[in-house]
């Protein structure tokens, strides 16, 4: 299976390239906080629980989006090709439970691919995304900030755990959407040339 961890900050642009990437490489999609948001708009005992810590740009707890993520794995068919993970793993933990789902299923981690955008640049666009997404997490300046700090002390250690893996790849991902697909897409073939030989 063709497993990718699309990492990056919030605004890195991982929503946008993997919707690009699942058509291209006909993988299947798995965002946490897509699953989130489904549970918030059903009000669910989970999304409800769940929005505390949206608003206020916190990580939700690790067994609640880990007990997510399980499910949808026992979901996949057997025609699954493989996922693009998107906004998960967020932490070490999370990366060290997906590692052993994974083994479970009988497959792994293909590669994390890293979106490197500058703080300023994220900030910029999580206000501007947030005209329109009708996020509430993407209006307010301090939300926005809080869920830039919980990345950089809890999420970008999730990179060092692939790197001792030897699994790490980057990308630049400042430029034209199409200009970073290209990137993308050059790490994706790659990859597949190397998982063939
Ligand atoms: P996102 O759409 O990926 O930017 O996620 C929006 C919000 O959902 C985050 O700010 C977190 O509060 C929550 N969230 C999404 N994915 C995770 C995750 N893997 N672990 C913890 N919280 C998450």
């Amino acid at each position: 299976m063709i497993n990718i961890i699309l990492f990056g900050p919030p605004g890195s642009g991982k929503g946008t390239q993997s919707a690009k990437l699942l058509e291209k490489y006909k993988l299947s999609h798995l965002s946490t906080g897509d699953l989130l948001r489904d549970q918030l708009k059903r009000e669910t005992k989970l999304g409800l629980e769940a929005k505390k810590f949206m608003d206020k740009g916190l990580l939700v707890p690790d067994e609640v989006v880990i007990g997510m993520i399980e499910s949808k794995l026992d979901e996949a068919g057997p025609d699954t090709k493989g996922f693009i993970f998107d906004g998960f793993p967020r932490t070490v933990e999370q990366a060290k439970a997906l590692d052993d789902l994974l083994t479970k299923k009988g497959t792994s981690l293909m590669s994390l691919i890293a979106l490197e955008v500058t703080q300023e640049e994220l900030v910029k666009r999580i206000l501007l995304r947030g005209e329109t997404s009708g996020r509430a997490d993407d209006r307010d300046r301090a939300t926005v900030m809080k869920r830039v700090q919980e990345y950089d002390n809890k999420t970008a250690p999730v990179a060092d755990h692939y790197k001792s893996q030897g699994k790490y790849n980057a990308v630049q991902g400042i430029g034209s959407i199409d200009q970073i697909f290209g990137n993308l897409s050059l790490v994706m073939d790659d990859l597949m040339v190397a998982n063939r030989s």
